[in-house]
């Protein structure tokens, strides 16, 4: 797969225009073909619903769009709780999945009608205690151990904080059960970024046995299943993209083999995607300020790490187009650097790249999600504007780049001191 930026050099040049690099920008059609497609992919279970996880691009512009497309919100914060609200989302198009819950986040999702996703079996008490327990209400499983498909090993439930044991999560249905609860969900997310189309018919293989045991142990029937995030995308040019209809299809086979037998035929799927959703949507857009010919050579951008975390925090690649070079050879290495004084501050490491000149315009592939998210205010560095391609091309300004003011406006005391 080679990676075609969704904007032109020209179109680029234009925004630039009226809005400096750097910036995040997303493309709406892309964004709603792929919520479309998935639906497609699920349509045959009849309460299928995408709750898109917010904290991969919190801005209520996107969350409309999704709306727009049949999906609710996952939200694990008082502000995605509060976007979320805003947006007019409301029960049972608002999904809680939080950890570690301060007391007042579970009792404005209650209050607002988001159906809590309980991650630990003492929270049933907690949530009593503070709100009362609502009638709708998901429990989130950890197995533990490794999570392998096809005998390669995807990721380490055990070592995770999140989620129940299989005992603890029998119990908590039983108790929710004496509390009153009549609608009850299970939830669990064991592996991220996953490029395969087997990862969420495992998963579901997992999850449907489990419903069925406590069925057949609790008498309890479960409403829903949430198979939550982790269909990832390829980063690398390399990689096929996942094949969200044979996913689908998939998840269906085992709901025929598992649930259905089991007179569970009625269990509504649904998923908690973020990244899927919204990451090959985005480019963080940059310029080249400077080069720099030192031990290696360098390319200095006007993006640094707090517009894109991911190369930084995790050494992810992130794929980078330079504009009206899309068919030049790659015959220079580069390091792409940010301006922060933290040398990991690298969008890319020895990459071969077109030889880049001081003013070219380059595109940071695959940041749409957990990409503008994930920024901070380090080296007081500011968070940069978001935009969004419309379908008819226009481009709008769906959040503002943050100015030195804003930087300065939570402080307090000194400048009342000095005026
Ligand atoms: C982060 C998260 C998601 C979304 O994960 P992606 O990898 O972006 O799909 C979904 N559910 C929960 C509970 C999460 O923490």
């Amino acid at each position: 797969m080679t990676k075609k930026p969704f904007i032109t050099k020209q179109q680029a040049e234009e925004i630039i225009r009226s809005f400096p690099t750097p910036f995040h920008i997303y493309d709406e059609k892309a964004i709603r073909q792929n919520a479309r497609d998935l639906y497609k992919a699920f349509a045959w279970n009849k309460g299928f619903r995408e709750y898109f996880a917010v904290k991969a691009t919190p801005n209520p512009s996107i969350l409309k769009i999704l709306q727009q497309e049949g999906c609710g919100t996952d939200c694990s914060s008082m502000a995605e709780l509060e976007m979320s609200r805003r947006c007019g989302f409301e029960f049972p198009t608002i999904m809680f999945s939080s950890n570690d819950t301060p007391a007042e986040e579970f009792r404005f999702a209650r209050e607002i009608g988001a159906i809590i996703n309980l991650d630990d079996i003492t929270h049933i008490d907690f949530l009593k205690e503070t709100c009362g327990i609502p009638q709708t209400i998901s429990c989130r499983f950890n197995p533990g151990g490794y999570f392998s498909v096809s005998n390669a090993i995807m990721d380490n439930p055990g070592d995770a904080k999140y989620g129940m044991t299989r005992e603890q999560i029998k119990e908590a249905y039983a108790r929710l059960r004496e509390e009153g609860v009549t609608c009850f969900g299970l939830h669990a997310f064991l592996a991220s970024n996953t490029v395969s189309n087997d990862y969420y018919p495992t998963l579901a293989g997992i999850l449907f046995s489990l419903a069925v045991e406590i069925k057949q142990e609790l008498g309890i029937s479960l409403s829903f299943i949430n198979l939550s995030g982790g269909i990832g995308v390829p980063y690398t040019p390399d990689k096929e993209p996942n094949d969200i209809f044979a996913i689908g299809e998939g998840v269906r086979r085992k709901f025929e083999e598992i649930l259905v037998p089991a007179g569970l035929g009625e269990v509504s799927i649904y998923t908690e995607l973020g990244r899927y959703m919204l990451a090959p949507f985005g480019h963080l857009v940059t310029t080249a300020i400077h080069e720099k010919h030192i031990h290696k050579e360098y390319i200095g951008v006007d993006a640094c790490a707090v517009n894109l975390m991911r190369p930084a925090m995790y050494g992810a690649y992130h794929h980078i187009t330079v504009l009206g070079k899309e068919d030049a050879p790659a015959d220079h290495v580069y390091d792409v650097t940010g301006s922060l004084c933290e040398n990991n501050d690298k969008f890319a490491i020895d990459r071969a790249l077109p030889k880049i000149d001081k003013g070219d315009i380059l595109v940071i592939h695959d940041t749409g999600a957990h990409g503008f998210a994930m920024g901070y205010n380090y080296n007081g560095k500011l968070k940069s504007a978001e935009l969004l391609l419309r379908e008819d091309g226009s481009v709008t300004e769906i959040r503002r780049a943050e100015t030195v003011e804003d930087y300065f406006a939570t402080l307090q005391g000194f400048w009342d001191v000095i005026g």
